[in-house]
């Protein structure tokens, strides 16, 4: 550091010994978008044909949103109230059971 350069601020941080005391923050609500319904934005939809998925589960896995769920015995149902329309499980359905469809204006 030379002479004249500035002096740094002088911060504070708490110091917590667990992550248990850390202060909750409203980032995230499990399984769902944090923002509200993001659904309402989208501009594709991804809809399963039901015939071709072999229920495999990789679109579960891959849905950054985690808005895809399974039912036993049946295909994988997606909560449009929050899925994006991102097209990650398309694009990652290996059975190719994904079309990704235009929404309505
Ligand atoms: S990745 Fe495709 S084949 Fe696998 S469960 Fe999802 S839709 Fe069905
Ligand atoms: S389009 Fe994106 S957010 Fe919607 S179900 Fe597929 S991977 Fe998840």
């Amino acid at each position: 550091m030379k002479k004249d350069d500035p002096k740094s601020m002088e911060t504070k941080c708490p110091i917590y010994k667990s992550w248990r005391e850390l202060p909750l923050v409203p980032i995230s609500r499990g399984m769902k978008g944090s923002i509200g319904e993001t659904g309402d934005w989208r501009t594709y939809r991804p809809g399963i044909d039901e015939k071709e998925c072999n229920r495999c589960g990789i679109c579960y896995v891959y849905c950054p949103d985690g808005v895809i769920q399974f039912k036993e015995g049946s295909a994988p149902e997606i909560d449009y109230k929050y899925c994006k329309g991102c097209g990650i499980c398309k694009v990652k359905c290996p059975k190719k059971a994904i079309e990704m469809i235009r929404e309505r204006e």
